[in-house]
């Protein structure tokens, strides 16, 4: 299949061959796209650029989200290198360790600014730029988490930062709807990632879903990556403000199967 050809990605949050950042960047270039992509912080270069040799890849900057000169440097760059994109992949969060276990009521302020800033109001900053770069139309997409509807042990301020995010997808695509540009979210399951680690529990988020979920299983990168194909392609050209999910079905349960061993 080559769903992508002659499209160009810009793909932010690409930290190693766990992230869901590089299922979709698999199966985008798989597809025909040509890609660019962006890393967080200086000490995952050395990860990243790896992974940028396999896939050929050679457009690959940092870019710390929660600083407009870094935005405004890789989109300047990306405009000399590439002169337009039709895609744009925002797989980016973070909060501190301490308000991911516990109780969401001890947030701090300090803490809730930063989850908030870097998980939700990124992608704002990140559309700003790349809708500059999109005269034909394009497609943005986000990475979500069904923490943002329902509370979920840990998550915590993650959640109230996912909530904004899906509300932002909403706004933004009616705003850049009429240029042509669609803006949806895909609601993952939860996946064993370096951003994931940092949830209290995680491991047994992961157990818990896998025994619960309608296909008894977790989902993983590279099903993410064939959604994010889908929906930013114009196989799903009609979509725009959209949540997806690939989880497997969990989030249709009202109430999961008790365990066997109850009377
Ligand atoms: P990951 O750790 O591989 O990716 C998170 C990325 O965010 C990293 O590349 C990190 O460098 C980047 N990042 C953090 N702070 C940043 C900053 N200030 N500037 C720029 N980049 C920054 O983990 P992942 O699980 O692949 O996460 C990708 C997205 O998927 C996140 O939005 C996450 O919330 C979401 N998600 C993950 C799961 C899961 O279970 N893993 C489930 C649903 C949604």
């Amino acid at each position: 299949m080559n769903l992508l050809e002659g499209k160009t990605a810009l793909i932010f949050g690409l930290a190693n061959n766990k992230s869901i950042a590089w299922g979709i960047a698999k199966a985008f270039h798989q597809n025909g796209a040509t890609l660019g992509f962006s890393y967080g912080i200086p000490q995952l270069e050395r990860r990243v650029m790896p992974l940028a040799g396999d896939l050929n890849v050679d457009f690959v900057e940092p870019c710390d989200v929660t600083k407009d000169e870094d935005i405004d440097d890789v989109f300047n760059k990306a405009e000399k290198r590439f002169g337009s994109i039709d895609i744009l992949i925002h797989s980016v969060a973070f909060a501190k360790q301490d308000d991911l276990a516990g109780r969401f009521v001890n947030t701090s302020r300090d803490g809730f600014a930063m989850a908030l800033d870097i998980s939700a109001y990124s992608l704002v900053a990140l559309a700003q730029r790349a809708s500059g770069l999109m005269p034909a139309g394009g497609s943005m997409l986000t990475m979500t988490y069904y923490g943002s509807e329902k509370a979920i042990p840990h998550y915590n301020v993650m959640g109230v930062a996912k909530a904004a995010l899906e509300a932002s997808v909403r706004y933004l695509a009616m705003d850049l709807g009429p240029d042509g540009i669609r803006v949806n979210a895909i609601s993952a399951g939860p996946i064993k990632t370096l951003a994931a680690a940092g949830i209290a529990g995680f491991r047994k988020m992961l157990r818990y879903t896998s025994e619960r979920t309608p296909m008894r299983r977790n989902v993983d990168q590279d099903e993410i990556g064939n959604t994010a194909l889908w929906l930013c392609s114009d196989l799903s050209s009609g979509i725009t403000g959209e949540v997806v999910y690939v989880d497997a079905g969990y989030h249709i349960l009202g109430m999961p199967e008790p365990p066997e061993n109850w009377e």
